[in-house]
């Protein structure tokens, strides 16, 4: 089994590693941290494996439109994406635009949405954003982060949705999985998602800007988990210096 001989212990106790010494075992050291931080050219290594492992990552919520991604986002908070689809699926059949929403009213919207946390407020964030919509924007998402931060429900972190993946830019959304992941690898450690937004602007390479928060949520989600990180199966374990990672017996193959 590739894990360390500790690895039952919870993660961040006593399955903690030790970076290990540069030799002539061929193996690449581990990179040192400065304030928590990797260096810039293991930044550059782990976003190249990224993007060879998965050159065209995608997000997993469901939209056909840039109206039905802000709302399909808006309803993700403290959610799961698969429970948000299997929502949205029906609702947007009949509802894909401000206009067809608002029609539909929030008490019929609350009842395609109640599988969701948070459902009530979400139905009523859901009509008065699309009110707002039809208001003031012609019933179009605008494309401008202070017009979109206006919209009821819509926070920093669903702008930079919406932005990045309808509008192309390069945001960096900073949910929970980009969170820990960010500050596991010291790419951008930070207290605050805020914190860890800026520095992930400002460190990783500008060529993988566009998809690094894509990369960043897959990994968290399906490799860096919360609870039990799969290290034996993390293509950037030989660069990570997590005191929970579990180490792989042998280091994964090259990307
Ligand atoms: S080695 Fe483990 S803790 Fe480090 S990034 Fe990979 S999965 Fe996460």
């Amino acid at each position: 089994m590739a894990r360390s001989a500790k690895s039952s212990a919870k993660p961040g106790c006593a399955n903690r590693v030790s970076p290990a010494k540069p030799g002539g075992d061929g193996t690449r050291s581990l990179p040192r941290r400065r304030g928590g931080r990797v260096d810039a050219a293991t930044v550059a290594e782990i976003f190249r494996r990224f993007a060879a492992a998965n050159p065209h990552p995608e997000g997993e919520l469901e939209h056909t439109t840039t109206y039905t991604l802000l709302v399909a986002v808006v309803l993700s908070a403290q959610a799961t994406d698969a429970g948000v689809n299997k929502a949205t699926r029906p609702l947007f059949k009949i509802a894909d635009t401000p206009q067809k929403m608002v029609a539909l009213g929030e008490e019929r919207v609350r009842e395609y949405i109640k599988t969701i946390g948070l459902y009530r407020n979400k139905a009523k964030n859901v009509i008065a954003l699309s009110q707002q919509l039809i208001a003031e924007y012609g019933g179009k998402v605008p494309h401008d982060r202070e017009a979109l931060e206006s919209l009821p429900g819509v926070g920093r972190k669903t702008a930079n949705v919406v932005l990045n993946i309808a509008f192309g830019e390069p945001t960096m959304a900073v949910d929970t999985h980009v969170f820990r992941v960010s500050n596991r690898l010291g790419i951008a450690p930070g207290k605050t998602p805020l914190a860890v937004e800026e520095g992930l602007m400002q460190r990783i390479p500008k060529q993988y800007l566009q998809h690094a928060h894509h990369w960043l949520i897959l990994h968290g989600r399906y490799v860096c988990k919360a609870q039990r990180p799969r290290c034996e199966a993390c293509i950037v374990s030989d660069l990570c210096t997590a005191p929970d990672r579990i180490l792989p017996v042998t280091p994964p193959a090259p990307v």
